[in-house]
């Protein structure tokens, strides 16, 4: 099976999975089991012995997103900021952690919370700025912490440059890929530590799956994440496990129709009177867009668009339209329109007249005049 393997692509290997199958069924089943038949001391049977520490759901999910993030392990949670949180906890106390700015707000307020209660150093800096980079490194940080692209600016980041500044400086690099999903990059090959995906949006894909999960590459650390994740209970439930891999199986396919309605959309808006600023890692223009091409192999489904009318006229559009709805989250098949600023609340970071688009696999016609009529109204 190894052979086969080797040679699969990823779309076909996130099809494939050696060992995936049980008594001929091409879909697996769901082992709601919360306990294993062991020997009499305690000796495994079966390769389980509790639903805490593992399941045959979990692990058939987490080999899939071994294999496609080119890692050595990985560790399915409950949800994406689980997954973060995980990592977080494996550093010692006071340890200092470098967050890029533009930050997905959860980890933002999980990074002052511990924080507040002496647990870590959080620092957050423009790692884009080579100044603020090295002034950041000074610290003798444990981690740096990035996404790339960010929420919501779509900033992009360098993922191989900043692991080399990171392991020069005796750190480690995580990359939170959730925007740009293993289909369309892989940290850990381009030289990151670890990876955060929160499955919730385009692994699971379909708006139902709420899950997360850690990926690394240092074979000597997996025993303690695994243990860590035993002994703090965070572990994705068998069903939802079952979702997000079947959601694995058509994640190449659905990102190729995100990248290609997100392009269009991003081209279209780019030229609108109304419309300041498209962040779309795509566009020529974008101050990332050669590190993008070098390091993703699409740009996306998410769009943000500054409105020149600010926050009146971000809230007058997210009113009017009909096929984008507005709601959190991103990644599922139906198209999503959020003012986060409004989501952030009072210590927002977004612009106030930023629109996040999470775009769908509607028919871009379909889309676009939804988007222009709300913009025109
Ligand atoms: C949604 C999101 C998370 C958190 O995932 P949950 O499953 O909601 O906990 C983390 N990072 C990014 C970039 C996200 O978009």
């Amino acid at each position: 099976m190894a052979d086969k393997n080797s040679i699969m692509r990823p779309e076909t290997a996130a099809i494939h999975v050696p060992d995936a199958r049980h008594d001929g069924a091409m879909a697996p089943p769901i082992h709601l089991a919360t306990t294993f038949e062991h020997g009499p001391a305690y000796e495994p049977l079966s390769g389980h012995q509790y639903s805490r520490e593992s399941n045959p759901n979990t692990v058939e999910l987490e080999a899939r997103l071994t294999a496609l993030e080119q890692g050595d392990w990985a560790f399915a949670y409950g949800s994406g900021m689980a997954a973060g949180a995980a990592l977080l906890d494996s550093l010692a106390l006071g340890a200092v952690v470098v967050f890029h700015n533009s930050l997905y707000h959860g980890f933002r307020f999980l990074a002052q919370d511990l924080e507040s209660k002496g647990r870590i150093k959080a620092l957050f800096a423009d790692l884009n700025d080579p100044q603020a980079l090295s002034a950041a490194l000074a610290q003798k940080p444990a981690l740096l912490w990035m996404e790339s692209p960010t929420n919501p600016l779509l900033e992009i980041l360098d993922i191989a440059s900043l692991s080399e500044a990171a392991h020069n400086a005796g750190a480690r690099l995580v990359v939170d890929g959730t925007f740009a999903s293993p289909a369309l990059q892989q940290p850990l090959a381009l030289g990151a530590d670890y990876v955060v995906q929160a499955l919730t949006k385009y692994i699971g894909g379909h708006s139902d799956v709420m899950a997360g999960a850690l990926i690394g590459k240092a074979p000597d650390e997996a025993e303690s994440f695994h243990r860590g994740r035993t002994l703090s209970g965070g572990i994705i439930s068998p069903f939802t496990a079952w979702m997000a891999s079947r959601g694995l199986q058509t994640l190449h396919c659905r990102m190729e129709k995100h990248c290609a309605n997100a392009a269009k959309i991003a081209a279209a808006l780019n030229d609108h009177a109304k419309v300041d600023i498209v962040h779309y890692p795509g566009l020529a223009s974008h101050k990332g867009h050669d590190i993008a091409k070098k390091q993703m192999s699409d740009f996306g489904g998410m769009v943000s668009i500054e409105l020149t009318g600010g926050r009146e006229a971000a809230l007058k559009m997210a009113s009017k339209v009909k096929i984008f709805t507005n709601a959190t989250s991103l990644g599922g098949v139906e198209s999503l329109i959020e003012h986060r600023a409004s989501v952030e609340g009072v210590d927002a970071t977004s612009p106030q007249g930023l629109l996040r688009l999470s775009v769908g696999l509607e028919h871009f016609d379909d889309l676009i005049i939804d988007l222009l009529n709300a913009l025109n109204c």
